[in-house]
């Protein structure tokens, strides 16, 4: 794949042409902003939070109040933690919603060093929209966040699928990237596409709902052991480090409530927090990595691969 090369021939110069500079990068965990000298990139992503994608589905109860769910509250201070501890950044694709509802979780985000990252209005399913509502969808979030000082430059469609619209629209509005379900990145319309693969991703692997999906991607109908999925979450990051180009990983706040979860999740990041040191991998919130690829376009030729739908 031509990520692959492009990447590869980075560490190729990393290796033969500035041995010094590399032995500096490997000191510092934060060296997000070093393009030039990068290997193969991984993104840490989060998706969703508080209780919009309830309230989109309607299995909100009308009794209890707005603005003090779990995922907010509890789980995403302990995620906060987790990566200051391990000295990582990553991206936090939400709900505009939470704007509204939880203005001071955005704002902690953003200033812990992370990026927010919108993930439409109240999660909903993208695929399935019609274009003026994909339009109001999009032109509502970004105020919504601008009144915090916070301007998304990303989205990830809920579902994963984008419409036949989505890219030029996203581009018009000034977004960088998209990051939908697919295989490869690489720029579309302008647009830098940063894919996630399902079975990356916590609620892939742990909740029963997912059985189908599972099943596609040659995993048991029943959901997955923490221990399978940290095994299949190790391979992933394998297949990087052997310059399979950019990986996101994606965790959802409400899924890391779980105890064993968050043990899975801790522990990949340490292992790729090990990676990073040995100036194996690259990881970025995702705006670094678009960043990254829009100012090297030559090498992100190939068109990329990723999940359009139509509605039916
Ligand atoms: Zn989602």
């Amino acid at each position: 794949m031509q990520k692959e090369v492009a990447f590869a021939a980075k560490k190729v110069i990393v290796v033969v042409e500035e041995p010094v500079e590399e032995a500096v990068i490997r000191s510092d965990p934060n060296r997000t902003l070093i393009p030039g000298l990068i290997v193969d990139a991984v993104s840490i992503t989060f998706d969703n939070l508080g209780e919009a994608a309830e309230l989109e589905r309607g299995t909100w109860p009308k009794d209890i109040p707005l603005g003090q769910h779990y995922s907010v509250t509890r789980i995403l201070p302990t995620i906060l933690k987790m990566l200051d501890e391990l000295g990582l950044s990553a991206t936090f694709f939400v709900e505009g919603l939470n704007a509204e509802l939880y203005p001071q979780a955005l704002q902690g985000i953003v200033a812990a060093g992370h990026e927010v990252g919108y993930h439409a209005w109240r999660h909903e399913e993208w695929h399935k929209l019609s274009y003026a509502d994909e339009v109001r969808i999009l032109e509502r979030g970004l105020p919504a966040m601008s009144k915090l000082a916070i301007r998304p430059y990303g989205f990830r469609p809920p579902r994963g699928a984008l419409t036949a619209s989505s890219v030029k629209l996203l581009k018009n509005l000034g977004f960088t990237y998209c990051s939908p379900a697919g295989s490869s990145s690489g720029i579309s319309e302008g647009l830098v596409i940063l894919p996630f693969e399902w079975p990356h991703v916590d609620a892939y692997a742990y909740l029963a709902h997912f059985g189908s999906m599972r099943e596609k991607f040659g995993n048991s109908h029943t959901p997955l052991s923490p221990a399978h999925f940290h095994a299949n979450l190790r391979s992933a990051l394998g297949k990087v480090v052997q310059n399979q180009g950019y990986l996101s990983l994606l965790f959802h706040p409400f899924v890391e409530e779980k105890e064993e979860y968050f043990e899975v999740m801790y522990s990949t990041l340490e292992e790729l927090r090990t990676l990073i040191y040995d100036g194996t991998v690259w990881s970025a919130p995702c705006r670094e990595v678009a960043y990254w690829i829009l100012s090297h376009p030559i090498d992100f030729e190939t068109t990329p691969s990723f999940d359009v739908q139509h509605p039916v």
